[in-house]
């Protein structure tokens, strides 16, 4: 099913992109635009009845009761944040280590965030930290699933519980990851998911999707999506639009039963990262992702991080060298300019901050060739001057 031909080894690809959706896109073309032209024949062109199929396909997959589809990942997490009545006043727990959408979703509503530190090695949330963080006003905890890993959530889950907190899980890079066998979405209370295009399972647009195991939170979350209206024109509560277009659903039906192999393919790819960068000695001069104990990571991004100020002139070197790479996030929430009146001092998220100046995301997706997998170690020997060791097995450790 590979698009792109593997070249013999001493052949260097041209370049290798960050991401090339369109290689997943040309094995599925026809199947995918007959999809499309069934639902430009329907007529149904919103919330159609390939969205209630992709609501419940992707709930069960997620493990959870209820899937509700939306406009996108970030209305997901305000549509979550609504349902538990989150508000001026109120405060939210989450780290400053994320996409905007995890803490804007909290000062949207004209509650505050409060961030917590991430963990150094796995650049999630440090569940050690959270307890010190709770406050008579928090509301709620949004454990983002940061790079395809899912947060530490049982002992997350236990201080929820005792503070009787919502967790709110933003799972946008993190379809299909478990932690201990769960998957992620049914972790805690709500899951998150954004069918952004480079995300693991991605639209033809924008869409999302939440899940729930509870009922009245589903019911809740429906009304919310569509004006809280029900009967037609009566208006029980005041929602927003965010409705997820049958277009998209369509071809997320099309893609879904793809979605494990190609999560098969990205940790194969990850596997082999870490098998040539050790055979190389290069983990020594950069650290590895570290995946933690009982999870199934499904590598949205491989993120190295890149020490003593080298990770831009790295960058620079491989942009050089036609090497996509990508900063996930160069500028953590609590220093953005939006976020000042927050007051946070500089060095107050030490590890968040470290985080910022040291990662470099690699390219990883289900169709990248062995060829520019090796491309991308060779040019990166090449930058710290040592020889690239990409011969041995590919494979040194299967994903759980
Ligand atoms: C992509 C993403 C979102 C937002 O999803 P959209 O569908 O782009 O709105 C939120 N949180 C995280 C961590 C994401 O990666």
């Amino acid at each position: 099913m590979s698009h792109s031909r593997d070249l013999p080894a001493s052949q260097r690809p041209a370049s290798v992109p960050l991401f090339d959706i369109s290689r997943q896109h040309a094995a599925l073309d026809e199947q995918i635009q007959s999809a499309l032209a069934a639902v430009c024949r329907s007529g149904k062109f919103v919330l159609g009845p390939e969205c209630v199929e992709l609501e419940r396909d992707l709930a069960a997959y997620s493990g959870a009761k209820h899937g509700i589809a939306c406009a996108s990942g970030s209305d997901a997490l305000l549509l979550a944040l609504m349902a538990y009545d989150v508000g001026p006043g109120a405060e939210v727990i989450c780290p400053s280590y994320t996409f905007f959408a995890t803490a804007s979703a909290v000062t949207r509503l004209g509650a505050t965030p409060v961030f917590v530190d991430i963990d150094a090695d796995t650049c999630n949330l440090d569940v050690a930290q959270l307890e010190s963080h709770i406050t008579p006003r928090t509301k709620a905890i949004i454990p983002v699933h940061l790079y395809g890993q899912c947060v530490e959530m049982g002992p997350l889950v236990a201080i929820a519980r005792k503070h009787g907190l919502a967790i709110i899980e933003d799972a946008c890079q993190a379809i299909g990851a478990k932690y201990h066998g769960v998957p992620a979405g049914a972790l805690g209370d709500v899951g998150c998911f954004s069918f952004y295009p480079t995300k693991n399972l991605g639209a033809y647009g924008d869409g999302g999707l939440l899940t729930t195991n509870d009922d009245a939170i589903a019911d809740k979350l429906r009304l919310l999506r569509g004006h809280g209206m029900q009967p037609r024109y009566y208006h029980r509560i005041v929602g927003i639009n965010s409705r997820l277009d049958t277009m998209q659903a369509a071809v997320l039906k099309v893609k879904l039963p793809h979605l494990d192999a190609w999560t098969a393919a990205r940790q194969e790819r990850a596997d082999r990262y870490e098998a040539w960068f050790r055979a190389s000695g290069l983990d020594r001069l950069f650290r590895l992702p570290k995946v933690a104990a009982d999870r199934r990571h499904v590598w949205n991004q491989y993120v190295v991080h890149v020490d003593g100020g080298r990770r831009d002139s790295l960058r620079e070197y491989l942009a050089a060298r036609k090497v996509g790479t990508e900063i996930y996030y160069p500028v953590p929430l609590h220093k953005q300019e939006c976020f000042q009146y927050l007051g946070y001092a500089d060095g107050s998220l030490p590890n968040t901050e470290r985080a910022a100046c040291e990662t470099l995301a690699l390219p990883i997706f289900p169709e990248l060739t062995v060829a520019e997998q090796r491309a991308v170690v060779e040019e990166i020997a090449g930058y710290f001057g040592v020889q690239a060791v990409t011969d041995g097995p590919s494979e040194v450790r299967r994903a759980a």
